[in-house]
């Protein structure tokens, strides 16, 4: 089957009460693992580029890759989703180019770095919500600043600076006009998240619950939700790693998220970490070794194994089949007419 929207694949895991993961991508290994992990869990999927992996990958080499996907693994609805798109024409190359979802991340200015105005935030989030709904694509907006910077995105703030106000959420999506939001509630970016194991209160999930209750139909995404696990920081540093210790957020705080209007998780550091343990050993273990597939092999099974794993806990996991997918073009008619409500 072709790419598919990510407001279908976000309402039937609403309807079903799971979340589903979106993991970042840079090559063929990440693609494949994420692939083979849906393909063995019967999961539909969402794979995200971010303006980093566009450029890395020459933006031509990831669509194509992306078009491979379909094509091996037609049977997955599989989701091509820009991450923390800059400006109104970063979204605009992107759906030029073929994904069917992108992130307008208008809560920082287009240097990715400075928070924005509430004035700003909206303009831009509904001027790509324009644009994309008139083609089908799903448009993800962000409310509040994540904590932390990767790929050179991010305000480098703590993950508490600048939380997410829940009437402001509401007046966001109602001005917007937005499929999915994203939402600050502690979270970071990159592997530095906590340097203490997270509770519910660190992580202010009251606050996730309280933003839910006032948008019961919007579809909340958890932005650097990574665990990053214990026994992957343990490989990484027993092959010759230096990694300082540091906490995740613990799956029971995805799950209480899922349970809460939850339905897209960003996981990235932690397929990272699998990626570079995995190879990390292959060096250590057998120095003789120089044929790349004998440490690329490894790692895009270490980096399967996890997100199989991730795909089981966040639930999505057996729901590939049920239900057929819309085309682009039956996305933008819905829009259209108004039957998607926003
Ligand atoms: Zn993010």
């Amino acid at each position: 089957m072709p790419l598919v929207s990510m407001r279908q694949v976000l309402d039937e895991a609403s309807k079903g009460g799971y979340g589903v993961g979106a993991f970042n991508v840079n090559n063929m290994e990440q693609i494949q693992s994420i692939m083979e992990a849906a393909r063995e869990t019967n999961s539909p999927v969402i794979v995200q580029a971010s303006r980093g992996a566009r450029s890395y990958s020459q933006d031509r080499f990831l669509y194509h890759l992306m078009i491979a996907a379909t094509e091996v693994y037609p049977e997955i609805p599989t989701v091509l989703h820009l991450d923390h798109g800059n400006s109104v024409e970063t979204c605009q190359s992107a759906i030029e180019m073929g994904f069917t979802s992108v992130m307008m991340d208008g809560s920082l200015m287009p240097d990715g770095k400075t928070p924005s105005s509430f004035e700003y935030n909206v303009k831009t989030t509904r001027e790509v919500v324009e644009m994309a709904h008139a083609k089908g694509v799903t448009v993800e907006g962000e409310i509040g600043c994540l904590g932390g910077i990767e790929d050179g995105h991010g305000a480098g703030l703590d993950g508490l600076s600048h939380l997410t106000d829940p009437d402001q959420a509401v007046a966001f999506v109602k001005q917007t006009g937005l499929d999915a939001l994203a939402i600050a509630i502690g979270t970071s970016h990159g592997a530095y998240k906590f340097s203490k194991k997270p509770t519910g209160e660190t992580l202010k999930m009251d606050r996730l619950i309280e933003i839910h209750k006032q948008l019961p139909n919007v579809h909340l995404v958890m932005h650097g939700s990574s665990s990053v696990p214990q026994d992957l920081q343990d490989i990484v540093n027993q092959y010759g790693g230096k990694l300082k210790p540091t906490w995740g957020v613990p799956v029971e705080e995805i799950q209480l998220g899922i349970r809460n209007g939850v339905r897209k998780i960003n996981v990235d550091t932690d397929n990272r970490l699998a990626i570079t343990g995995a190879i990390r050993k292959v060096f250590a273990d057998k120095p003789e070794e120089f044929d790349p597939r004998s440490y690329l092999k490894p790692a895009r099974e270490a980096m399967k194994k996890l997100v199989a794993l991730r795909m089981t806990q966040f639930g999505q996991a057996g729901h590939a089949g049920d239900y057929k997918p819309v085309s682009l073009a039956g996305m933008a008619e819905k829009y259209a007419g108004d039957a998607v409500s926003v």
